[in-house]
């Protein structure tokens, strides 16, 4: 039998990091030691007492179906989290979900229809634009690489990019891939253009915690912006939960109630002894501090490296990675001395750099911008200095 599959899914590729994921699996089972710079998570264990807080209450039984929206204690806590960035929801303006991800899709799903536009600051995280596409959307993307990944600087693109007919805009700072935190003066810009085009605004804030150096605003706090944001977060990275897999979202009333019934038709509710985990993740600050300050160290350590090898990156302020410029023209050298075809683009030079540098990172068209590979410096300080080394002695630096 010749199953039908439907346009949704159609429209939608495989991730394009499976291609580096396979590609690196495959390495390793020939016992190529890898340097992996293309993860997207923490390599920090879960905080003890989180783990504790998650195994208590399994042992005290919370392991039934909860409240489709999520516990109240936990909607409350996470009220009061939202209410220390200064944006105020009630609990029941909060759906706990089983990730940021699963958030994001609710969001999408409720408000995109066939047609709609949906504006992307590029480059943006892989899953908005198969989000959009699912839900059958048009995508209109502002190019952020000509401005240091900034958006100040390319508020007039984005002007000249959203109208009257645009529905949805996601904004993430700090940004995935680009670690970049977009200046108030960004996000005043971006609550002028939604209000003059009376555009709802997401935004994900799931590397919030994780900065160095600056506040990053919730967007939703600006004057305007209450009722057009849609908040999202997670405790994936800050607290290194993602396979715990708890996020939330939260927005006017009546997005949620009409996401809370996709929520409620599809993923019930999201794990109850997790949530009450969550409970215990919102009161942690210790262990996050000692992890964002790795991270920083570790940013300082690349930065440093690559100007070594004479690579400037665009410097990021927070989440745990950054942009690294590949030149087509050293990865063809580079590709050209040891016989190969031509690398033409930065698919082809993250496959060269995992193949010849066994170094793993995830091409920038992967995010909407070619011309980079995205580095992840959540792995040890050894380990990063081993992958730009090797990067650096194969020619793709
Ligand atoms: N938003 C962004 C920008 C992300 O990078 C991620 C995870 N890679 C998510 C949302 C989803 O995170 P999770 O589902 O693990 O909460």
């Amino acid at each position: 039998m010749t199953m039908e599959f439907t346009d949704r899914v159609s429209r939608v590729e495989p991730s394009a990091t499976l291609a580096i994921s396979a590609l690196a699996t495959e390495l390793e089972a020939e016992g190529a030691d890898i340097v992996d710079l293309s993860v997207g998570e923490p390599d920090f264990p879960t905080p003890e007492n989180i783990v504790e807080a998650g195994k208590d209450a399994m042992d005290a039984g919370h392991t039934g179906y909860t409240t489709s929206a999520g516990i109240l204690e936990l909607r409350e806590a996470i009220a009061d989290k939202l209410a220390a960035d200064g944006l105020e929801h009630d609990s029941d303006e909060i759906i706990v979900t089983p990730g940021a991800k699963q958030a994001l899709y609710e969001v999408v799903q409720s408000l995109v229809e066939d047609g709609d536009e949906v504006v992307l600051l590029d480059p943006a995280w892989v899953s908005y634009e198969a989000m959009v596409k699912m839900a059958g959307g048009d995508l209109t993307r502002v190019d952020l690489s000509e401005t240091d990944f900034q958006l100040e600087p390319a508020l007039d693109d984005l002007a000249a990019a959203v109208s009257d007919e645009t529905e949805l805009l996601v904004v993430n700072s700090p940004s995935n891939p680009t670690g970049a935190v977009y200046s108030d003066a960004a996000l005043e810009g971006v609550r002028d253009l939604a209000v003059e085009h009376d555009i709802t605004v997401i935004s994900d804030e799931i590397y919030k915690e994780i900065t160095y150096g600056v506040e990053p605003t919730s967007l939703g706090t600006l004057e305007g912006m209450a009722d057009r944001t849609v908040t999202v977060n997670g405790f994936s990275k800050a607290y290194s939960m993602t396979g715990w897999r708890l996020g939330y979202f939260a927005g006017p009333e009546d997005l949620i109630d009409q996401a809370g019934k996709l929520h409620s038709h599809s993923v019930s509710s999201a794990v109850n002894f997790v949530q009450h985990a969550g409970l215990e993740a919102l009161e942690t600050e210790d262990a996050v501090t000692e992890m964002v300050t790795a991270f920083e160290e570790r940013r300082d350590l690349v930065v440093d490296l690559l100007a070594e090898h004479g690579v400037d990156v665009a410097v990021p302020e927070g989440a745990f990675y950054m942009m690294l410029p590949v030149d087509d023209s050293e990865a063809r050298s580079a590709s050209d001395a040891s016989g190969d075809e031509p690398r033409a683009d930065d698919q082809a030079w993250c496959e060269g750099a995992i193949e010849d540098a066994h170094v793993a990172t995830v091409p920038g068209s992967a995010f909407g911008t070619p011309g980079y590979a995205r580095i992840s410096y959540a792995a040890s300080e050894e380990r990063l200095e081993e992958g730009i080394e090797r990067l650096a002695e194969e020619g793709y630096l």
